[in-house]
Order: C-alpha cells, then sequence, then structure tokens
C-alpha cells in the first residue's frame, strides 16, 4: 500500500471533520493541517495573526482570504513535513482561496476534495453539545464526555465549551458556510475532483467510507 494523499476536507462545523482527519492523517501517514487550531493556537500564543484574528472570530466571521492563504502556504512550503501529503481541514473556504491553493500545489496537486456531508439540523445538535480540550484540542461531546469530570483524557486540560460554539456563532458560522462554502463544492465537482461522502453513522464506519472514496482517487 502506499503512503500519502493530498485532500482537502469539506464540510458543515459539526460534521465531524476533526475526528475524521484526525483518523485519515494517521491512515495515510501525513499532516493534519487545520487552520482552525493553527489560529486558535495563534490566538491563546498572543502573536500578531492571533491577535487579528481573535477580533474576527469572537464575532463568529471568517478570516480574511489573504490572511488564510499566506498561513497555509507557509505551511505547505515548510521544510519536507508536507512531502508525503497531507490533510487540509478549513481551507479552502472559498473558491478564491481554492484558486490560490491550485496554485500553490501546481507541482503536487491534490488528489481528491471530500465534502462530508451532514444535514444542517444534525449538526446544529452536535455543535451545541461539543465540548474541547483547551489545551490540546481533543473533540469531546456531551454524550461523549472526558472518562473524569471535564477534564481531558489525553493530556489533563481543562474540556470547555468553545467562545464560538454559542448559538448565535454557529448560526453565524453556518449562515457563512452556506453563503461561501457551498460554491466550493461546484468549483471542484467542475474539476472532477469532489467525493462526496455521507458523514452519518460511527466514526469508524465513516472513516472506511472515506477510505473507499479516496482509495479510489489516489489510484494505489
Ligand atoms: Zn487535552
Amino acid at each position: 500500500m502506499t503512503l500519502g494523499v493530498r485532500m482537502v476536507m469539506l464540510g458543515r462545523q459539526g460534521a465531524g471533520k476533526g475526528t475524521q482527519c484526525v483518523r485519515l492523517s494517521r491512515h495515510y501517514v501525513v499532516p493534519h493541517i487545520s487552520t482552525g487550531d493553527m489560529l486558535r493556537a495563534a490566538v491563546r500564543e498572543g502573536t500578531e495573526l492571533g491577535l487579528k484574528a481573535a477580533e474576527i472570530m469572537s464575532d463568529g466571521g471568517l478570516v480574511p482570504d489573504d490572511l488564510m492563504i499566506g498561513i497555509v502556504e507557509e505551511r505547505l512550503g515548510g521544510n519536507g513535513t508536507t512531502a508525503r501529503g497531507y490533510v487540509l481541514d478549513g481551507f479552502p473556504r472559498t473558491v478564491g482561496q481554492a484558486e490560490a491553493l491550485a496554485e500553490i500545489t501546481s507541482a503536487r496537486p491534490l488528489d481528491v476534495v471530500v465534502d462530508l456531508d451532514v444535514a444542517k439540523a444534525v449538526v446544529l445538535e452536535r455543535l451545541a453539545g461539543r465540548r474541547v480540550c483547551d489545551d490540546c484540542a481533543a473533540n469531546y461531546s456531551v454524550v461523549a464526555p472526558p472518562k473524569y469530570g471535564w477534564v481531558c483524557d489525553n493530556c489533563g486540560g481543562d474540556v470547555v465549551q468553545r467562545e464560538d460554539d454559542t448559538p448565535a456563532a454557529i448560526e453565524k458560522r453556518l449562515a457563512a458556510y452556506e453563503s461561501e462554502t457551498a460554491p466550493l463544492i461546484a468549483w471542484y465537482e467542475q474539476r472532477g475532483l469532489l467525493e462526496v461522502v455521507d458523514g452519518l453513522g460511527t466514526a469508524a464506519e465513516v472513516t472506511d467510507r472515506l477510505l473507499s472514496a479516496i482509495d479510489a482517487r489516489r489510484g494505489s
């Protein structure tokens, strides 16, 4: 079996992208590049980028294209860590970002873009119950909490509701997703790169579906 894949994961917030991206990155032995996690780390560390992003994200807004493109270009270009590929999560969010990504990756284009499909009503319910480790960003929920209280199983950090998981911010993000990101799906479909994968079911069931769809594209 060939290792590696170059892929983008699309889908509404709450579709289970984070969980599935971690599983895929282990399977293919490539980094999971989550622009959301990168931004939140920058916010925690109080970098210049973090301060800019914090203001936008606390309001439920999307970080501007030029800022995001710069971050991703730097990460994908960095010191050989993406030689076997990557699972890109949270980027692109707009057609403009997709065009920039196509340019950045022109030497080694994407294998596949996956749309992890879960209905809006389902993700709204999931997001309201989502909890996350403040330190390592591990995902939990009110139906799948840590073993002991709200203390992270991985690192002992505090497991909390993210500040941007308030109902108002969730609605705003989903609306932004519909209006800005949904056209991406059409854009990638036109280029023959899109695989729509049903995101309902257990994590293992969804992973199996993803692997079948992705492997068919990798030509392995
Ligand atoms: Zn943790």
